[in-house]
């Protein structure tokens, strides 16, 4: 992460007029990036309320068929859980949240969201007992152009919150893939297909038991899946790994 870039954001953020990151309202001094309209509206899944939710039954439904396709050679697989804060909802205005941590840089306002997952997670009983928090990496060279990995924020946010490690060292991403946007649900898969990979000179020092691989928006969960593989592989059955993002688009 490169610091002074987050921190001049941080800045940036306090300094400048503020406005609603979904509607485009003027702010009154005592919002934080939601006015309480959109705040009101906000499209809140609950599935950190239910171990099995649409967004775990996709996350799992993915593993199995790569376990099929032979991508995955371990024989047997619990049921994995995840969860996110909202619907993304391709049309709505609340997309922009994860965009705007994304692409325009508004890290205060990821971290802010990611402050309000972190708070789901830990009320909940299925993921109060995650031990590290993982995020999904990017590829050196994206890293280079962006400046930061947009799913470290989240991860970092979350892991600060609940008082546990954080490594955004543990897990690689080897191949450069394509941005992923425009791509069919069958692409996705292929594109990040053993793109992930464990840094063993980590892991050595790391003994894990559940695992929260974080990204900032879930849609195939080939992403997510991907580094399962990954974890999977080193760490075989003994651990737990599920998945949390601040945005699931649920219509695949
Ligand atoms: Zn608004």
């Amino acid at each position: 992460m490169d610091d002074l870039k987050y921190w001049l954001s941080s800045l940036a953020d306090l300094a400048l007029p503020r406005y609603c990151i979904v509607c485009g309202r003027k702010l009154e001094t005592r919002e934080r990036h939601l006015c309480i309209y959109c705040s009101a509206d906000f499209p809140f899944t609950r599935f950190w309320m239910s171990g099995h939710n649409e967004m775990a039954d996709r996350y799992n439904a993915m593993i199995s068929r790569d376990m099929d396709s032979g991508e995955c050679t371990l024989a047997y697989e619990e049921y994995s859980r995840a969860t996110a804060l909202f619907f993304y909802h391709a049309e709505a205005g609340y997309r922009k949240i994860p965009q705007a941590l994304k692409y325009g840089g508004r890290i205060t306002a990821g971290r802010y969201f990611a402050r309000i997952l972190a708070g789901t997670l830990f009320s909940s009983d299925i993921f109060a007992d995650v031990d590290m928090v993982v995020p999904v990496p990017l590829h050196r060279r994206r890293m280079r152009e962006r400046g930061y990995n947009q799913a470290e924020v989240i991860a970092r946010e979350i892991a600060v919150y609940g008082g546990i490690e954080e490594r955004a060292d543990l897990l690689v991403r080897r191949k450069y893939t394509q941005t992923q946007t425009r791509l069919s649900p069958e692409d996705k898969r292929t594109n990040v297909r053993g793109a992930f990979e464990v840094e063993e000179k980590v892991a050595e020092k790391c003994a894990p038991s559940h695992v929260l691989v974080v990204d900032d928006v879930f849609t195939t969960g080939a992403t997510v899946t991907a580094c399962h593989h990954a974890l999977r592989r080193y760490f075989g059955f003994g651990l737990r790994i599920s998945a949390a993002t601040l945005g699931f688009v649920n219509s695949g």
